[in-house]
């Protein structure tokens, strides 16, 4: 039986009262029967672990450099997301592969960076709209994973994977529940041809979900979990997704 992880990641949004006033509304409605985390921007993790330290729940990043350290500028570290108590990390959300040009290659060194650091990286794959009609997204979202566990090898186990499909992310177009594990039961599948351990590893759907649609999306045999943007950024709404988790 695979515990529930319900993750929201904040994008660039937020401001310090704003974040102050989310995270006590989630410190107060927790806890939880899912496991619950905030990825937060950068320069606001110091605040995050303060505001969480001590409580159940658990913060990350948006994004790791794949490199240790050195002439990066503007690039931060998984030693240094470590440091500040992350749990998790986002590597390959799709607006990083659309926006900044990450190939499935770097993606897959970043997760591994992620993980050199004891950091759970939150893998994204998910094929845009054009690919769906197409008939392309089994083949993108295997791509897309399988340069990650090409990379990661024995380490597989030790990731989260998220779908997201371009098309629902920010739209409120969701992908209904059975489009979505059918995605999730193909990932899972992918996942079981590169270890024995592919039945504890944890599938998240990400894309638009909502209160109102969550309880059906994480109903399904494959979806463990969600990767929330919007409705991650008011805490009524996110704790009623991880309620439903
Ligand atoms: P929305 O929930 O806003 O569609 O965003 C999903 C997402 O991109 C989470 O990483």
């Amino acid at each position: 039986m695979r515990r529930k992880l319900v993750v929201g990641n904040w994008k660039m949004n937020g401001s310090r009262a704003a974040n102050a006033e989310l995270l006590a509304g989630l410190n107060a409605a927790g806890p939880w029967t899912a496991d619950v985390a905030v990825c937060a921007p950068f320069p606001y993790l110091g605040d995050v672990a303060l505001s969480l330290q001590g409580g159940r729940i658990g913060w990350g990043a948006q994004d790791c450099s794949a490199h240790e350290s050195g002439a990066f500028t503007g690039e931060v570290s998984a030693a240094m997301l470590a440091e500040f108590g992350c749990r998790f990390v986002i590597v390959g959300h799709s607006e990083r592969r659309a926006l900044h040009g990450e190939s499935d290659q770097l993606v897959a060194d970043k997760a591994k960076a992620a993980l050199a650091h004891k950091l759970t990286p939150i893998v994204c794959v998910g094929e845009t709209l054009a690919e769906r009609e197409a008939g392309e997204t089994d083949h993108v979202v295997k791509r897309q994973l399988s340069a990650v566990i090409h990379t990661l090898g024995h380490c597989v186990p030790q990731i989260v994977v998220a779908y997201e499909p371009v098309w629902a992310i920010g739209t409120g177009k969701t992908a209904t529940p059975e489009q979505a594990q059918a995605v999730h039961a193909l990932l899972r599948a992918q996942l079981h041809a590169a270890t024995t351990k592919s039945d504890e590893m944890l599938i998240l759907y990400g894309g638009s979900m909502k209160p109102d649609n969550a309880a059906q999306l994480l109903g399904q045999a494959d979806i463990d979990g969600g990767l929330i943007g919007g409705a991650s950024l008011k805490a009524a709404d996110f704790a009623a997704i991880c309620k439903a988790a």
